[in-house]
């Protein structure tokens, strides 16, 4: 639809002359009879010009002006009023009432048509001009993006609504001026903006900076500032105009972005790609100062059993305390670097899983490393608690040194993870140096499980047996069972070896099901022979444990090699048997059932929770070698083993002392009311021939009291 001219002219000729002059402006004319319909049909968007008759009787053009001002959108609508040439005051009272213009009657179509080209070209640049500032608005609004411009010579602050609503502050209550604005900032940014500030009015360059406001209400947010100078013709700075916008949330977004990137969401440590670019930078500054710096590679021994076993968030929980562990542990023993220089960093990092990684910055000797993760395994070998029971987690860690062990990141990062499995085919609960052979030990690694698969078919696994004696007159009324390999090359290989890797892999259960019926066909064969008969005891593997068919699998040996369920005796460590609880329970009831005897292996060293004890169907304690070896010396190991054949009385069972060495140890023993014993003292684990030798005699020397 065209943009319209309405004509409120009483006299027709007037009229048809006005109509004539304005439509070569391209506005459709609309004619109208009255100032009702004038109201009715005006469209203040498309209405680009109203022509008034104020000459004609009868018409009160001056009141209609007033009216079509107060309608919506009417306030710049161009009025242009016809007055009477020979009236001095009409045009006084024409634009008293609002008129934009006026042309005098009679009427001059030339001048009329100018009148209106201007008053329509005006009013689309009006228009033009108030959609422009509409959408700056709003753009502004939405970008939350406010100005001000202070006039430095009256220190006024002249500033848009939006400035007002980023401070939430009402203009009134603002004060207007340069100070007004600074009492906005928190004091600790308030000096850095006012040195830019100054800085620019002194040089002229604009600047730009991020800096805190104080909200009326007290809230904090963030703001980008940018300011430049406006100068007066003279060329002398007589304003700065700046702009001012809320990126809080674009801060936080920001943040939390870098976050994600560059931390673990669950310890907050940084993650393994944070890590790696420290490392980078670390190992730039080690090389130029000629330093060593040292990567220690940690892996929780066993991590999946407590994920396994307590759930998952109990598996998170433990990773964070370890984490905090880790870095107090850190603090303590950062005394490695040097303070006289530039500090190197060192640097916690969790790599995922159970996986964590120490950047020591800087070390000064190989043996300051070994410092730092000796005290880490000590540390994180202390019990935590989690959902309330104290649970027992070790480490195996690996290190690496620079530049010895790779010169850059990832080659230390790959050396460190190979010494760490190092340390834990070591037996867990330790560290390892990366040395160059140990690359030939990952290589036989791979070899050892390839023989391992073939081992069983065969036959290259033997039994020893070490015997069990009574303290009282070292009669022998066990024997413990313990695998060897005889392996082709390596000669006979202890069962630390290649257990770990049987287990990892699966292949003890084969392995375990073998020892258990060689060790009962040989028991049967002894007694057949007439030897005295002994309990003989094998050891069990969680893999083993946990499979439900294995009360089936000992019964059917049982009665396979026709041994008598009293005389096998099953170990299983503390660990195994605390790994499902409510499982084991069962699993012992079932074995139980069968009427062979139950014995807890390494007891002391597993999860401590005592309160289980009572509910497995158990019937001896094997107290751990580690705790004998330094009885009667050591006051704490002391302590633990008298507690522990003291709770072995209490709860009815038997208990035997692994690893006696001593005769100190046997007199120690006897009056703690611990009769049974295992160990060197009396024999090392011997092969078969040589059991029987022992078992013919039946008896072994003990040291008398
Ligand atoms: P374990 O069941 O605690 O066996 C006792 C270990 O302590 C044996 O080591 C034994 O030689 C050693 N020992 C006994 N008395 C003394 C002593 O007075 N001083 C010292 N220093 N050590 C002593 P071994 O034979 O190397 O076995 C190590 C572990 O391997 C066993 O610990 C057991 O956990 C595992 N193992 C052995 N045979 C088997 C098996 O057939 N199946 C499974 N699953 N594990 C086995
Ligand atoms: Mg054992
Ligand atoms: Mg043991």
């Amino acid at each position: 639809m065209p943009n319209n001219a309405h004509l409120l002219i009483v006299d027709p000729e007037i009229r048809a002359a006005a109509r004539e002059a304005l439509e070569p402006l391209g506005l459709e004319v609309v004619e109208v009879a009255s100032g009702a319909a004038l109201v009715a049909g005006w469209d203040p968007e498309r209405t680009q010009l109203v022509l008034l008759d104020g000459t004609a009787p009868g018409l009160d053009s001056l009141a209609l002006c007033g009216e079509l001002r107060r309608f919506p959108g009417g306030e710049h609508a161009p009025v242009l009023l016809l007055v009477a040439g020979d009236d001095p005051d009409g045009v006084s009272r024409a634009f008293a009432a609002g008129a934009t213009d006026f042309v005098c009657c009679p009427l001059e179509a030339g001048v009329l048509a100018h009148r209106a080209r201007n008053l329509v070209h005006a009013r689309q640049m009006a228009t033009h001009l108030r959609r422009s500032e509409e959408k700056l608005a709003k753009a502004q609004r939405i970008a939350q993006l406010g100005w001000w411009e202070w006039d430095l010579e009256a220190n006024t602050l002249v500033c848009s609504q939006e400035f007002y609503a980023i401070l939430g502050l009402e203009r009134d209550s603002f004060g207007g001026t340069y100070e007004s604005l600074l009492r906005c900032i928190p004091r600790s940014d308030r000096e850095e903006l006012k040195g830019l500030i100054d800085a620019t009015l002194r040089g002229g360059d604009p600047f730009s900076t991020d800096h805190r406001i104080t909200r009326s209400d007290g809230a904090e947010r963030i703001v980008y500032q940018q300011a430049e100078v406006s100068r007066d013709e003279a060329g002398d700075v007589v304003r700065l105009v700046g702009t001012i916008q809320d990126i809080t949330e674009r801060k936080r977004a920001e943040d939390q972005i870098r976050f994600l990137a560059y931390f673990d969401s669950l310890t907050g440590l940084p993650n393994r790609r944070q890590f790696t670019e420290r490392l980078a930078r670390s190992l730039q500054t080690a090389q130029r100062h000629n330093r060593l710096a040292a990567l220690l590679f940690l892996d929780l021994d066993r991590f999946k059993r407590i994920n396994d076993t307590l759930g998952h968030s109990a598996g998170d929980h433990l990773l964070q305390e370890v984490s905090s562990r880790l870095l107090t542990c850190l603090r303590k023993t950062d005394c490695v670097t040097r303070p006289s220089e530039i500090a190197a960093e060192s640097v916690v990092a969790r790599l995922g899983g159970d996986e964590f990684i120490v950047l020591l910055g800087e070390v000064n000797r190989v043996q300051d490393a070994a410092k730092v993760a000796r005290r880490i395994v000590e540390v994180l070998s202390e019990p935590f608690v989690l959902q309330g029971q104290e649970v027992v987690v070790t480490t195996s860690i690996g290190i690496t040194l620079f530049p010895f062990d790779g010169e850059d990141a990832d080659t230390l990062l790959k050396n460190a993870d190979t010494a760490m499995y190092h340390a834990k085919d070591q037996g867990r609960n330790n560290y390892q140096f990366y040395n160059e052979s140990m690359n030939a030990t990952a290589f036989e690694r791979l070899v050892l499980e390839a023989n391992l698969r073939r081992a069983l078919e065969r036959q290259e696994f033997v039994l020893h047996y070490q015997p069990q004696v009574k303290l009282q007159d070292g009669r022998i009324f066990g024997a413990e069972a313990l695998i060897r390999w005889r392996h082709p090359e390596m000669g006979l290989v202890p069962p630390g070896k290649f257990i770990p890797l049987a287990e990892e892999t699966g292949l003890i259960v084969p392995i375990g099901e073998w020892a258990l019926r060689t060790a009962c066909e040989q028991m049967r064969a002894w007694q057949e022979e007439g030897l005295p008969t002994v309990r003989i005891a094998v050891n069990v593997s969680s893999p083993q444990f946990a499979d439900p068919g294995f009360a089936a699998t000992v019964d059917r040996i049982l009665r396979a090699t026709g041994l008598l369920p009293e005389h096998l005796d099953l170990e299983m460590t503390e660990s195994i048997l605390m790994g499902d609880v409510e499982t084991s329970i069962l699993c012992l009831r079932q074995l139980k059932e069968l009427g062979v005897w139950l014995s807890v292996d390494d007891f002391g060293t597993g999860y401590s929770s005592l309160s289980y004890l009572r509910r497995f169907a158990i019937d001896t304690l094997k107290v751990d070698r580690s705790f004998l070896l330094n009885v009667p010396d050591d006051p704490d190991h002391v302590a633990i083993t008298s507690a522990i054949i003291a709770l072995a009385h209490s709860l009815h069972l038997g208990v035997i002392a692994e690893g006696v060495e001593s005769p100190e140890q046997v007199r120690f023993l006897r009056p703690q009311g611990c009769g049974d014993a295992q160990g060197f003292l009396f024999s090392r684990p011997v092969d078969a021939e040589e059991f029987r030798v022992l078992l013919a005699c039946g008896r072994l020397d003990c040291p008398a009291d």
